[in-house]
């Protein structure tokens, strides 16, 4: 357990299920807000480093970590000295599942050029290749061509 990336049970509403909605709601505004600095994903941990409000006070060192029982989490902001969950830990939740997502965009435009540019034939036959051994993408790609189709045929004009 503790070896998987922590962006595998850090999904939103996951979070937002453990946390509450009041907690979700202030940690959205403070991640909103910019605050978060720093995060440096580790293996089964995040760590990140938070902007206070007041001046003059030290910027928050927030960790959170998968425990067996489930999410840990330390923050050395007043609320979080008390050891309970601070909206600090989930804005830097929430950076870095926005990491994640641009990660995984940046991922998808790579993929989309290549696409583009590798011959038609050599696409297909892949795909097919995979197809095979794979119902559930044999019908997308069905899905795809037969959406494709249908909406080139109103182009008369
Ligand atoms: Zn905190």
């Amino acid at each position: 357990m503790a070896a998987e990336g922590i962006a595998n049970i850090l999904h939103r509403d996951t979070l937002s299920v453990i946390v509450g909605e009041r907690l979700m709601k202030r940690g959205e505004e403070c991640f909103n807000a910019g605050r978060v600095t720093m995060i440096s994903p580790g293996t089964g941990e995040l760590r990140g480093t938070v902007r206070p409000n007041e001046a003059g006070r030290e910027p928050y060192t927030t960790r959170i970590w998968m425990r067996d029982e489930g999410l840990a989490y330390e923050c050395t902001c007043p609320i979080g000295i008390k050891r309970q969950f601070c909206k600090h830990a989930v804005a830097i939740a929430l950076a870095h599942l926005a990491d994640e997502r641009k990660n995984i965009d940046r991922d998808f435009g790579v993929l989309r050029e290549a696409m583009l540019t590798v011959p038609q034939d050599a696409l297909v036959t892949g795909l097919l290749g995979l197809a095979k051994n794979d119902p559930d993408l044999a019908t997308s790609l069905k899905r795809i061509c037969l959406e494709a189709l249908s909406s080139r045929a109103p182009e008369t004009d």
